[in-house]
């Protein structure tokens, strides 16, 4: 009998100091018994052709795409799909039938969070109010259209990139200057940080909370610090929240789904690896 190799994907990025994701997808491989190993490819450009051609060829399963690489392995790839060609950036590479292809899930992993979460919650004529327009607020913005929210208001420091957010749906997302970050805060029934403002290092969001609905879902896709200074404040206030970590959770398994055929579960215990290793390495 032959045996079959061991399959093998990655994360694909440059001077990365530390990445989650090999944490999560081994956590899953060992949990599902697969023959499988995930780890770090930190590689210079040059070298995502021949990373890529491994995925062509079958050696490689597949692969997470991070800094600096989500646009740019874009011209390498026989096709993107939908969301990624949408948002202009890639996440997670698979192969099917020779087509080497890109994807993004960061948004069908913020829904996966939101729904496993506050399963109540109704998206469909949903209005939600998205600070930041990076790559982060791209795909959330293209969920929040697709899912049916009747009003997507994007704030951005630099207004331009929230006027071509806007661009991809005139008729529901709505740019704001920054300056007018709170202009929607009492109609909105869904708020989202996706600025990196909050994160360790970095100033905290500056946010009038109090002016929003009670009922309104206060989320930070920022990660590190688990629970920041505006999710307190909300905590404080009794609103809904929603942590960043979650997402992080969710949009991994999309990736695995694709590389191992294995749809993964999200779990208390997967939660609780991660956020022992977010204390330990901050
Ligand atoms: P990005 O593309 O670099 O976008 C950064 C955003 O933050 C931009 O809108 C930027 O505004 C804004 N910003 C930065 N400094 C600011 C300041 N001082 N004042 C106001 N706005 C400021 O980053 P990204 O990939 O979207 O990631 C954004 C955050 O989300 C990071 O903290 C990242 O760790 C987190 N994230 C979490 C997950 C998850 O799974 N939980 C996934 C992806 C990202 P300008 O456009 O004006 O520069």
């Amino acid at each position: 009998m032959i045996a079959r190799p061991t399959r093998r994907a990655c994360i694909l990025g440059h001077g990365i100091t530390y990445s989650r994701s090999p944490l999560i997808h081994n956590y899953w491989i060992k949990k599902y018994g697969l023959d499988a190993e995930y780890s770090i490819c930190d590689l210079p450009e040059q070298k995502l052709p021949e990373l890529l051609t491994s995925i062509r060829e079958g050696s490689l399963a597949g692969c997470n795409v991070t800094i600096p690489y989500k646009q740019t392995v874009v011209p390498y790839l026989d096709a993107v799909d939908d969301t990624a060609s949408t948002t202009g950036s890639v996440n997670t590479i698979y192969c099917r039938d020779g087509v080497l292809t890109g994807t993004s899930t960061d948004g069908a992993g913020y829904i996966g969070h939101l729904m496993d979460s506050h399963p109540a919650f109704k998206l469909k004529d949903a209005s939600v109010l998205i600070l930041g327009a990076g790559g982060a607020a791209r795909s959330i913005a293209d969920v929040m259209v697709k899912s049916g929210c009747s009003g997507v208001y994007i704030a951005n420091r630099t207004f331009a990139k929230a006027q071509e957010i806007a661009g991809f749906q005139p008729d529901i997302i709505e740019p704001l200057e920054w300056s007018n970050l709170s202009a929607k805060a009492g109609v909105a029934d869904l708020i989202i940080n996706t600025t990196s403002l909050g994160m360790v290092g970095k100033q905290p969001l500056v946010f009038p909370l109090e002016n929003t609905k009670p009922d309104c879902v206060i989320s930070d896709i920022v990660y590190a610090p688990l629970e920041t200074r505006l999710l307190a404040q909300a905590r404080k206030l009794g609103r809904p929240v929603l942590d960043g970590l979650g997402m992080l959770l969710h949009q991994a398994v999309p990736g695995f789904r694709l590389w191992f055929g294995i749809e993964p579960q999200v779990t208390g215990e997967l939660r609780a690896l991660i956020e022992q290793d977010l204390q330990s390495h901050g």
